[in-house]
């Protein structure tokens, strides 16, 4: 477990679908120390989780700003989660956590910390402004500008997957337009998240392979490297839509597909196909974070809120 000296200064806890990392930073938001358990498949087990791992947090340092950061919306009015991947949905489960932790918590969606973090830490750090773009079993992101997240109304801004892909492109390959998760049909997230690039795979080839093996196998492989090149044209678009919308100064590329060799080279080709004449796509990095950026981001977050209580 890595120590420092460095006293406590600020808590994050990043809850995902098979675990929950409580994670303690010092002043410069380095890691201290932290603390994982498996997520519980229940709602009530869930919540008691949280306030152990907030118990933990607390036996540290009594009081520390501290965020979560979790997949999914929060309703900004009635504060019901709307979450895919945990036990939580139709539930007010930030007002329960802080319920059974007895103390205030943030709780911050967990692609917005990432962006946070990205911004502030990591790879976008002295950029005006980044776009964090998290590809993964979904898709989902942030937008800073000047260290700090774009206010957005209903916390929706960042749900980039929802887009509609772009009728060029699925015309031109014949993609096929797919019920998505989220009740509408023909999202990105459809074709560009982890199990989309397997559905253009299957669609094209017959062939059922993880993204994993598709990108292991597209340097050798003639028909799965034109899958993977459609899926850059699909994934360039939604970098397109995003730079006429929002202009970043970068974009931050993480989650799991973001791990594919080469993708930064393939994206930015294949962006600037898209882009406007004359106008180069923002510059596209690697985010820096690793395993503590949603923490991080999370915890920057509740020092954040508490300055401004
Ligand atoms: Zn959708």
């Amino acid at each position: 477990m890595p120590m420092t000296q460095s006293p406590p200064f600020a808590a994050g806890i990043d809850l995902g679908g098979t675990k929950i990392e409580a994670q303690i930073f010092d002043f410069s938001f380095n890691r201290v120390t932290f603390h994982r358990i498996p997520t519980p498949q229940t709602y009530d087990a869930l919540v008691a989780a949280m306030a152990d791992q907030i118990s933990w947090v607390e036996s540290h340092a009594t009081g520390l700003p501290l965020g979560i950061a979790a997949a999914g919306l929060i309703h900004p009015v009635t504060g019901i989660a709307l979450t895919a991947n945990l036990p939580a949905s139709g539930k007010p489960f930030p007002a329960d956590i802080a319920l059974a932790a007895g103390r205030a918590v943030t709780y911050i969606n967990d692609c917005r910390a990432q962006a946070l973090s990205e911004a502030q830490f990591g790879a976008a750090k002295g950029y005006a402004s980044a776009l964090c773009l998290n590809l993964g079993t979904g898709i989902a992101g942030g937008f800073v500008v000047g260290g700090a997240l774009l206010p957005s109304a209903l916390g929706l801004g960042g749900e980039y997957g929802h887009f509609a892909l772009p009728a060029h492109v699925v015309q031109a390959h014949a993609l096929p337009i797919i019920a998505c998760g989220c009740g509408r049909s023909g999202c990105m997230e459809t074709l560009i998240s982890g199990p989309g690039l397997a559905r253009i795979v299957q669609h094209r080839t017959g062939r059922s392979l993880t993204a994993q093996q598709i990108v292991a196998l597209r340097a050798n492989d003639a028909a799965i490297a034109q899958c993977w090149a459609i899926w850059c044209d699909l994934a360039a678009e939604l970098i397109h839509t995003l730079s006429l919308t929002l202009d970043p100064a970068c974009i931050v590329l993480a989650g799991g597909l973001s791990q594919a060799p080469n993708l930064v080279d393939d994206l930015t080709q294949a962006a600037s196909k898209s882009a406007l004449r004359g106008y180069a796509p923002p510059p596209i990095l690697m985010a820096q974070g690793g395993d503590a950026t949603a923490a991080r981001g999370a915890a920057y977050a509740a020092f954040l809120e508490r300055g401004r209580a």
